[in-house]
């Protein structure tokens, strides 16, 4: 139901033109596949991706000999559910049943990572675990600031430095604090400037050594935020990223400002990573474990 009320904007615009197109074909026919593709990239999901999934659906009306439109909606959505679903290890969280779990943040500035960082804080210490945050970008003024103020509301400590330090000195101190403390999740924020990539890579790379030089195996998840909002721009936003650092997972934020929540499909297609955590809204409990079924049937249903 979260994702019923998150989704309002996406489901009014891809759902009830879906649910309109069926009224008004009462066949399956070509020039219903084509309306159908149209609805799908206005939605975001990206040309590649439609091609996809209009192939297994005229692939899966040819099989089970479907003719009439009522009959393939039910089929639209279990095709769009099977397209997302990855298996239940890939996309739930990695951790370290032996102690200390890292995560490292990466995204753009604005994308939501900060928020995200203080709502998932939130979420594990409500669980029972002690949460530390290290406060690693230290470029973007008032980045540290508001991580603290994340910190305060998740009622979780920041070891952060000062602004402008290096941030793989911040992270370094970090695991440190928190083996010493006896924490069960670090998550580490990062900086988002994309003005000088080059460096920014370099940085993240560098912080991403030193974590697992201080611990094995160590980021367990290195969790790339997008922004859905911003739609295709977010997958060159994740080429970029991907091409630097390994990701394993995508965080995509404010799927409730958007109503092209195709993006998600073009996201698990076009970049073949699991897409972990959504965000639906400001407050601190706006976050979810992305479920496919779930988020289809908040689409739909
Ligand atoms: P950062 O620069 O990536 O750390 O981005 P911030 O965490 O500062 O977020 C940027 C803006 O997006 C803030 O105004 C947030 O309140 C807003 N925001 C973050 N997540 C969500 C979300 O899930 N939904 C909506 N509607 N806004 C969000």
């Amino acid at each position: 139901s979260k994702f019923k009320s998150g989704l309002t904007k996406t489901r009014n615009s891809v759902a009830s033109k879906v649910n309109n197109l069926v009224k008004r074909y009462r066949k399956v026919d070509e020039e219903f596949f084509e309306e159908l593709e149209d609805i799908l990239i206005g939605a975001d999901v990206g040309v590649t991706t439609v091609m996809d999934i209009v192939e297994r659906l005229k692939d899966e009306a040819r099989t089970r000999n479907i003719k009439d439109t009522e009959a393939l909606r039910e089929v639209i959505a279990e095709v769009l559910a099977d397209m997302l679903t990855k298996s239940e290890e890939e996309t739930s969280l990695k951790m370290n049943e032996n102690g200390l779990t890292v995560y490292l943040f990466v995204g753009v500035n604005g994308v939501g990572k900060t928020t995200t960082i203080g709502k998932l804080a939130n979420r594990f210490k409500n669980e029972g675990k002690k949460v530390l945050l290290a406060a690693g970008d230290t470029f973007r003024a008032g980045a540290i600031e508001q991580l603290e103020i994340w910190g305060e509301r998740a009622g979780v400590d920041v070891i952060k430095h000062q602004e402008g330090s290096d941030p793989a000195a911040v992270v370094f101190d970090a695991v440190a604090a928190a083996k010493s403390r006896g924490v069960d999740i670090l998550i580490c924020d990062t900086a988002g400037r994309l003005q000088n990539k080059v460096n920014l890579m370099k940085e993240l790379e560098k912080v991403k050594r030193v974590i697992s030089r201080e611990l094995p195996d160590a980021p367990h998840e290195v969790l790339l935020a997008l922004d859905a909002t911003t739609g295709q721009n977010a997958l060159s936003q994740a080429k970029t990223f991907g091409e630097a650092t390994d990701v394993t997972g995508i965080v995509l934020t404010k799927l409730d400002g958007t109503a092209k929540g195709g993006i998600v499909f073009a996201i698990r297609n076009e970049l073949d990573l699991p897409v972990k955590l959504v965000t639906l809204g400001e407050g601190i409990d706006d976050i979810q474990p992305f479920d496919a079924d779930a988020f289809v049937y908040g689409l739909f249903g």
